[in-house]
């Protein structure tokens, strides 16, 4: 017997491109602009020695810029030993169209260097980031006002600070310095809720799909969040703060959760806490004891749910799994989750899909604003907070003197007023500028799903409601 032909898969740019190519299809743009939104600008790769442990390694790593119609072009920097040239500019290209769905101004890049973060101490890899950094520099590739990274697979807060740190030292004059990245700590020029924002973010999307019945309908669910069946693949960063704020403010039910290592199910709930408190412990979710085990964990993506979030890796629903994916809503909280094949499959069957560019902008959102608070060197709040509060007191006094008045011995309870008097603080403020950012990007790109007779998904929405932002963009500066 033959073995059955293993369905050809597009690599992860090409992916991309096939998904923009579906929409541009739909647009009338100018003859060649739509080539020049699609393609990659230019791709950086820079090879490096690092003397560790006696001997010099020599490590790989890219940055690239996709589009440059708004500057500085921004997006992380990944560090994991898959990287290479086309998963970063496919990523690339996801930053343009996502900066442009949630109107951050900023043109699309991104980062990467072959290393495994695990595999190297806290100082060595101060040494590996550091150096890669002062490579980005020294060609611009890291500025404030023309590339600015922030975290990604295998970095966070710490790679950042080492990275800013480094400008800082190699421009020593440059007021802005702290701008020339995002996603840093607090007390290094960070903003309030940066860490969380990207899981909020995928929070605050579901959040606002489920205030459409209409939507909901299409993906043949009812009702609202409260009692959701939700898996989850990846607790990283991004997976754990949307499956803990989902399961505890909410009321969603994570009954499934997918990691390395394999994957843990339990109808009744799994406690997210508890399970990332068992990963960091442990390294992974092996003996976990709450929960039934699978150790092919992406067989898990196949299992029965109202809503699939993926948080890992892109390509994990591709031609070989995509026919038996049962969730009807799935939400991309990973770049690239969904190859554009398993999109066509999924689409037949009626599964709605929240993609990504839209999905996990909250990342990029926050960072738009703490570049903004780097820019503006004043923390969110800091000039208003008093003045809110006095005009808050003026209501309660005025409420209060009102009931003595009217003899109508009404109290505002002690709760409420602490509440109400309290100014907004910057992870108010933060998470307000989020919220409303992702209301308004899923309605600009609903209307179009709902109000154009040639558009039958979300995601070719969100394409056109980018392109077209690019395109005007190009067409008001010339190229
Ligand atoms: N790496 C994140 C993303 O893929 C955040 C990018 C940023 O904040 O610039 O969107």
């Amino acid at each position: 017997m033959t073995e059955p032909e293993t369905p050809q898969e597009p690599s992860f740019r090409e992916s991309v491109d096939l998904m923009f190519n579906r929409a541009v299809a739909l647009m009338d743009l100018s003859p060649g602009l739509e080539e020049k939104i699609r393609v990659c600008n230019a791709t950086y790769t820079v090879r490096f020695g690092v003397r560790l442990r006696g001997a010099i390694h020599t490590f790989t790593g890219y940055r690239s810029v996709h589009s440059e119609h708004m500057e500085p072009v921004k997006g992380g920097i990944r560090f994991s030993t898959a990287v290479h040239q086309d998963e970063v500019e496919a990523l690339a290209a996801l930053m343009t169209y996502k900066c442009a769905l949630v109107e951050a101004p900023f043109g699309g890049s991104k980062g990467g260097l072959c290393v495994d973060p695990r595999a190297w101490d806290e100082h060595e890899m101060e040494l590996i980031t550091r150096r890669f950094a002062y490579e980005l520099v020294k060609r611009d590739l890291i500025h404030p006002a023309q590339n600015v990274p922030a975290p990604d697979m295998g970095t966070g807060e710490r790679e950042m600070a080492w990275i800013a740190d480094q400008y800082k030292r190699m421009n020593t004059t440059d007021i802005n310095g702290a701008a020339c990245v995002t996603g840093k700590p607090p007390h290094a020029g960070g903003i309030a809720g940066r860490v969380e924002a990207t899981g909020r973010g995928v929070q605050y999307a579901l959040r606002e799909f489920f205030r459409y019945p209409e939507d909901v309908a299409a993906a043949k669910l009812t009702g609202n969040l409260e009692g959701k069946r939700i898996i989850v693949q990846g607790l990283g960063n991004v997976g754990y703060h949307a499956a803990k704020f989902l399961s505890e403010e909410d009321g969603a039910i994570i009954t499934g959760i997918i990691e390395r290592d394999g994957a843990l199910h339990n109808e009744a709930g799994l406690d997210v806490e508890a399970v990332r408190a068992w990963i960091v412990k442990h390294g992974g979710v092996t003996g976990y004891p709450d929960a039934n085990h699978h150790t092919d964990g992406a067989l898990l993506l196949e299992a029965d749910c109202d809503i699939m979030i993926p948080a890992a890796l892109e390509g994990v629903i591709n031609l070989t799994n995509a026919e038996r994916i049962k969730a009807p809503l799935i939400i991309e909280a990973a770049n690239g989750p969904i190859t554009a094949g398993a999109d066509d499959i999924l689409r037949a069957k009626g599964c709605i899909i929240i993609p990504d560019m839209y999905a996990n902008a909250g990342g990029v959102t926050v960072s738009y604003f703490e570049w903004v608070k780097n820019l503006s060197h004043i923390r969110f709040g800091r000039m208003q907070r008093r003045a809110e509060e006095s005009r808050h007191q003026l209501v309660v006094d005025e409420l209060e003197r009102l009931s003595a008045d009217k003899g109508l011995g009404w109290e505002l309870s002690p709760g409420f007023k602490e509440k109400y008097l309290r100014g907004a603080g910057e992870l108010e403020l933060v998470r307000s500028g989020l919220d409303d950012t992702m209301r308004a990007a899923y309605q600009a790109m609903r209307e179009v799903w709902h109000g154009r007779d040639d558009v039958q998904d979300l995601r070719t929405a969100a394409y056109l409601v980018s392109i077209r932002k690019v395109a005007d963009s190009y067409q008001a500066k010339g190229l």
